[in-house]
Formats: C-alpha cells, structure tokens, sequence
C-alpha cells in the first residue's frame, strides 16, 4: 500500500479505538465516505483505490454469483446510505434498480464509455469486461474520478493508489500473457461454464470453443440436445479441458467431460474472485491464478 494511505488507515483506527473508548461507537461515528460496490470484481478496483479511507460495502461478495443475486434487506440499507454506488453496468447489476429510485448517491457505472469487444463486428453485450486488465486500468480512472468528486480532501491519496494499481495491472498484463504463451499453440482452446472468459481470450489468444451455459448468464440450463452438440464440437476440436467456475454449480460441466474425457477444471473465477487471503481476492491476483490454471490445464 502507497504510503498516505497506510497514514490515513493508521488515523482511522486511532480515531476509531479513540471513539470506542469514549464507550458509545456506533456506525454513525464513522466519518468515512460511505461507498457501495454491487459485485465482486468492482468490490476489489475500489478497495484497490481507496483502502481503508473510504467504508466500502460490496453487495454481491467473492463467491457468489451475481446474475442470479436478489437484493438483501441489509444491502438495501447499505444503498440508502451510501454517497457513492460504483456499479458494472451492462446488466450485472440489475439487482440494484429498485433500491436506486431511493437513492441520492452518486452513482457510476463503470463500463459507461468502455471500448467493449466486438462480437461478429457488434459491441458485445458481455459484462465480464474486468478479465482484461487494460479495461481495470480504466475502470480504476472512473473509480479515482468519482471517489475524488465526493471527497475531495482524499483526491490525492485515491489518485496515488489508483496509479499504483494501474502500474501493477500493467504488470500483470505482461505476466499473464507469458503464462499463456507456454501453452502450445495448437491447445489455446477452452470451454468455460458460462461465457465469462470471451474479454480474457481475446486479449491473449485464447478460443472460447463453446461453453456449457449458453450465454453470459448463469440462470440456464443446457438443453440434451445443446450438450450433444457440445461433446460434438469439443471432440472435433480437441479441447483438452473445461473450465467451470467457483461460483457456478459444475455439474453438466463434468457431465460433460466424462463424456469426452476431459479434464475438469472447476474453481476458475468467472463472476467472482477469490476469499479473502487466498491471493486470487484481487483482480491482478485472480486474473493471475486464472492464467495458471488454464496454462497447467492446457499444456
Ligand atoms: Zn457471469
């Protein structure tokens, strides 16, 4: 962590034991700005940019999957608070809506203004853009941008932070290429549970031969016949692995693998990142521990 925001987390914790020890802390004493993340992924770049100087909550957390999320009471409340909703748009956050009308936060939706990947020449409708880091590294400006507007006296520390993950993203990027550039080039094909992975396979050269879910949402069910013609195309390609997801039940994938004697990876992260601690629980983790597992799986 950039060194202003160690100082500013070090004052938070002073001023929150200080405030304990005047023996009525409630939430209310917290000065921070309140800031609302609906998914994961969105979740981490804000952490990333604003570390403890903000009080984040993140509605839909690591290990839950977001197409099929409901709002909770206790996320309602967090949203009629909230100074600052950070949203991913293109439909992963529709949840929200309802609680939105009562609202006076800022709200931002980060992929507004995205260069989104073009699917048979039409800007895909695809959410997961955050599987390829040069749109986090645009995302983190959008985050720096609206967390500077509503706190203005915090500006300086959001725009090192944002610059210092930025810088790492870029890193990452590189790192994640060369791990896919170990896979021979007649492997670099996948399929995956849901089409999650179509922005991680564009940008380093993977193909996305089929997926088990079709469509970039999880709440359907393949067909018999959607499944025969699965084991069909993986057969006829030779895919060596199918990737399902943490957060997604991997059921007809195995299926599915049995079927073709595939392997089955099964805890890549699609929707959602890692726990806390497990070192995939931020986006340059996670796109990361992807990388390697896909290289492991195909080599
Ligand atoms: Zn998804």
């Amino acid at each position: 962590m950039p060194r202003p925001a160690r100082v500013l987390a070090l004052l938070a914790v002073t001023t929150a034991i200080f405030a304990a020890g005047c023996g009525n802390a409630t939430e209310e004493d917290d000065a921070r700005l309140r800031v609302v993340a609906t998914i994961a992924p969105v979740g981490a770049l804000t952490q990333a940019v604003a570390g403890d100087t903000v009080r984040l909550d993140i509605l839909v957390r690591a290990g839950v999957d977001p197409h099929e999320y409901e709002l909770k009471a206790n996320d309602a409340r967090a949203v009629a608070k909230a100074q600052v909703i950070l949203r991913n748009g293109l439909g992963t956050d529709a949840f929200l809506d309802k609680a939105l009308k009562d609202s006076k936060a800022l709200v931002v939706t980060l992929t507004d203004g995205l260069a989104l990947r073009l699917e048979d020449g039409v800007a895909s409708r695809d959410p997961h853009i955050w599987h390829d880091p040069r749109n986090d590294i645009a995302m983190v400006d959008t985050i720096v941008k609206a967390l500077s507007a509503a706190d203005p006296a915090h500006a300086a520390i959001f725009e090192a932070n944002g610059r210092a993950y930025q810088e790492r993203l870029h890193t990452v990027d590189r790192e994640v290429q060369a791990i896919i550039d170990t896979i021979p080039m007649a492997n670099r094909k996948m399929v995956t549970d849901h089409e999650a992975f179509g922005y991680f396979a564009a940008r380093y050269g993977l193909t996305v031969v089929g997926s088990v879910i079709p469509g970039a949402s999880t709440g359907v069910e393949p067909s018999a016949g959607e499944i025969a013609t699965l084991v069909e195309t993986v057969r006829r390609e030779g895919v060596h692995a199918i990737f399902a997801e943490s957060s997604v039940d991997p059921k007809v994938a195995r299926r599915v693998a049995e079927e073709t004697g595939m392997k089955v990876v099964d805890d890549l992260y699609g929707d959602s990142l890692g726990s806390p601690g497990s070192g995939a629980d931020t986006i340059d983790g996670m796109l990361l521990s992807n990388a390697r597992k896909i290289a492991d799986a195909l080599k």
